[in-house]
């Protein structure tokens, strides 16, 4: 029999969220999250799915990730379906950064470890936790191929012109300094199945992508490839996020630094945690900011305001940037879920096509859908975003590639 199914792991510094899926039909077999490892409250919630099995939770001290897998495999072997199991044909690893080198997943080797720990300088959050998750992985499963799937890889087709930053050559190629975006996997995702969606061939279609979670992206999507997004050398650039800045002039660092003696560490600090909706508000929870708007509270409204305002102008941008817009598509927890953001997101765009039927905004559901009148010229669509999926297909292509 030939093993179909793959582990997806998307591991954190003190999380693991996990998927089993089975690549001969698609179906997800269990879902899960290992939280707070290293703490002396870590939990493992773990959902078999297909079988009627309910939602497990354990609430035990997971020291580190090695613990946290093990746990995890327990629950899959609890289902028949553990970690030995020869149906398992790879493990799939959600990697944030992958640099110039990493531009299609990547069969894992030491050398490409190596060079993923070499991006350590340019992804100091996230990067060490997949290298930490991988190498747990490989221990586990010595003999079974692990997959790098990079949040980057999506954006490495954009040209030149939108991936460097306006300063000195040398002094940005010495030490990469340019703009690699992220969440590549699900502007990836969603705009495929948006051209389904749309019934039209991905060649052929000209979208704007705004994945909305609590980080925050637009990216320009023409022809399936993407032109230009919004995060860059990092995570923080570009929209107003839950706990990010997004854009800002850089010259804020060095006057914090002046006037107010906050280190580096102190700035980096402020900008990617206390910013964003939590630094004007106090909240990132779009539905609580919401609720808080609808009980007169002016924070929240002035959130939500600047949220818009930058999320108006990418999408003035990156129509320009195109020439032509087929459809805007939200994704992600905020965009999936929030009409409000949605309405107020294309409201006052009617000269560029752009309109949202109130009706079919205000209706919720998980499935990809038209939101925009029939008259519209510009289609508006949500689509659920599913990294999980993303990442199992491109691991299961590339081991059935070999
Ligand atoms: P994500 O990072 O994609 O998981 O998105 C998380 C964010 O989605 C949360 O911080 C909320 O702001 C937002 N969100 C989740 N559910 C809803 C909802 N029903 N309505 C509005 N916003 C939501």
């Amino acid at each position: 029999m030939t093993p179909t199914r793959i582990l997806v792991l998307n591991s954190g510094s003190s999380s693991v969220k996990y998927q089993l899926i089975d690549m001969a039909d698609g179906t997800r077999l269990a879902t899960g999250l290992a939280e707070r490892i290293g703490e002396e409250t870590s939990a493992l919630h773990h959902r078999p799915l297909g079988t009627g099995g309910e939602e497990r939770r354990r609430e035990e001290r997971l020291a580190d990730h090695d613990a946290a897998l093990a746990a995890i495999g327990e629950q899959l072997d609890a289902d028949g379906m553990g970690l030995e199991s020869p149906q398992l044909a790879a493990i799939g690893h959600r990697v944030v950064h992958g640099g110039l080198r990493f531009t299609e997943p990547t069969l894992i080797d030491d050398a490409v470890l190596k060079e993923i720990e070499r991006l350590v300088p340019v992804a100091p959050l996230h990067n060490p936790a997949n290298i930490t998750g991988i190498r747990t992985a490989q221990r586990v499963r010595p003999d079974l191929p692990q997959v790098a799937v990079f949040d980057t890889a999506f954006h490495s087709a954009m040209p030149e012109h939108a991936a460097r930053y306006a300063i000195d050559v040398e002094t940005a190629d010495a030490h990469r300094v340019r703009r690699y975006g992220f969440h590549g996997t699900s502007h990836a995702y969603v705009s495929r199945r948006a051209a389904r969606l749309l019934e039209r061939d991905p060649a052929q279609l000209n979208l704007i992508v705004l994945h909305l979670g609590n980080g925050a992206s637009a990216s320009a999507v023409s022809g399936g490839r993407c032109v230009d997004t919004s995060m860059g050398l990092t995570p923080l650039e570009g929209l107003v996020m839950g706990t990010r800045s997004g854009d800002i002039d850089p010259a804020v660092v060095f006057h914090l630094r002046r006037v107010a003696g906050m280190d580096v560490d102190a700035v980096d600090e402020l900008l990617n945690k206390r910013s964003g909706l939590v630094g004007l508000c106090g909240e990132n929870d779009m539905r609580v900011i919401r609720r808080r708007i609808d009980e007169g509270d002016e924070a929240a409204r002035l959130a939500f305001d600047i949220y818009i305002h930058r999320l108006k102008k990418y999408i003035g941008a990156y129509y320009a940037v195109l020439g032509r817009v087929d459809a805007v598509v939200f994704t992600a927890g905020v965009g999936e879920n929030s009409a409000p953001v949605r309405e107020a997101a294309v409201a006052g765009l009617e000269e560029l096509g752009l309109a949202v039927d109130g009706e079919l905004n205000a209706r919720g559901g998980d499935v990809p859908r038209l939101i925009s009148p029939e008259y519209a010229r510009v289609k508006v669509a949500v689509v659920p975003t599913d990294e999980e999926l993303e990442i199992a297909q491109q691991t299961y292509a590339l081991v059935t590639a070999r």
